[in-house]
């Protein structure tokens, strides 16, 4: 198969644009290369998260790989067969480890055996999906396409020393079934978590202060989480659960924010998805697309186009796996995905 070339600058021109090529170029056996890597970002280039994820996608199908240096802007991507089974990947740093799950994920959903995965690195960054969004949210559904995947945290890890760690079973399966997930049910369950480590706990209760007086939630509905870490950390998860899927929304404290602040955003960015009357939040949009785009078709409802989302559309066309055909409805839009 011929190179395919892709610039890393194009849209948003972020982190994401390396990691769908990988998936994409290990789901398809097309190899490709990628210049003027995270060109839009403060610091452009390969830093070690990124690293981590092509050292990943190397090791599942034995690629070949030019370029694989810390801020290096070119990279050269040639897979060879899929090899599902047992591998251990650690990012090194507090970089999302589950960034570099994602970007493996898709080429084992499809192989002909099952794989045991473990991930070392951040499990609740900033910027990333925190561990149980991927747990609760993004992989139901992805079950819901044939493959069973099953995460497990074993161990949080937070910026700035990471040291978390997850495991992940894929069951997998012949092909993609693809998903419609055009209206949204009542909200069965709702619940507000406040992970906190190594920090006082009167941050966590002021989040969830915060919580119980915008969203009117109760005081069941509301807990805190202390966990063990290397480094101290909170982050503020939000879940409601409904028909066909829920969404799991987090904020992030830091320095210097006090935690009131963190909650409004948290309670925010949940009213803006549930008076969209959307199934598919922001984050999952994005998310979403490789999976369906892997089917062939389905359809989702979802909030406006994220610059990601766009961005990761356009990557995925240039694969030339399938298409996408973009509808306006309600205060969303409507995503169809067409074969190519
Ligand atoms: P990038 O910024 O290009 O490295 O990509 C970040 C990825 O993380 C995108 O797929 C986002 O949708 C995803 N992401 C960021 N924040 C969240 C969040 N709070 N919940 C779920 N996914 C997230």
């Amino acid at each position: 198969m011929d190179e395919l070339r892709i610039d890393g600058s194009q849209g948003e021109g972020g982190g994401q644009i390396l990691r769908t090529s990988l998936s994409l170029s290990m789901t398809t056996g097309r190899p490709f290369r990628i210049e003027r890597i995270r060109a839009q970002r403060e610091k452009p280039g390969l830093m070690r998260q990124h690293l981590a994820a092509v050292y990943a996608a190397r090791d599942v199908c034995r690629a070949e790989v030019e370029g694989a240096e810390l801020a290096s802007g070119t990279l050269r991507f040639e897979p060879r067969a899929v090899r599902p089974g047992s591998y251990h990947f650690a990012v090194g740093t507090a970089g999302s480890a589950c960034l570099v799950f994602q970007t493996v994920l898709p080429a084992l959903l499809t192989a002909p055996e099952p794989s045991h995965l473990t991930f070392e690195g951040g499990t609740h960054n900033p910027h990333a999906p925190p561990f149980e969004f991927l747990e609760r949210v993004f992989l139901p559904l992805l079950s819901r396409m044939g493959p069973r995947v099953t995460a497990r945290l074993d161990r949080h890890g937070f910026v700035p020393a990471g040291g978390g760690r997850f495991g992940v079973d894929v069951a997998s399966c012949k092909k993609l079934q693809p998903l419609q997930l055009l209206d949204t049910g009542a909200v069965r369950a709702r619940s507000a978590r406040s992970v906190i480590c190594k920090l006082p706990a009167h941050i966590a209760e002021r989040e969830l202060t915060i919580v119980r007086e915008c969203l009117g939630w109760s005081e069941e509905e509301c807990r805190i989480e202390a966990v063990d870490a290397q480094s101290p950390g909170n982050v503020l998860l939000l879940e409601v659960t409904r028909d066909p899927t829920g969404e799991l929304v987090a904020g992030f404290g830091e320095r210097g924010v006090p935690a009131e602040k963190v909650a409004e955003v948290a309670v925010r960015r949940l009213l803006a998805y549930l008076e969209a009357r959307v199934p598919v939040g922001v984050h999952l949009a994005d998310q979403l697309l490789l999976p369906m785009a892997l089917a062939g078709e389905g359809a989702f409802h979802t909030l406006p186009l994220s610059a990601h989302a766009r961005t990761n559309v356009a990557v995925i066309e240039a694969f030339g796996i399938a298409r996408f055909v973009i509808e306006e409805r309600g205060r969303g839009v409507v995503i169809n995905v067409r074969s190519a």
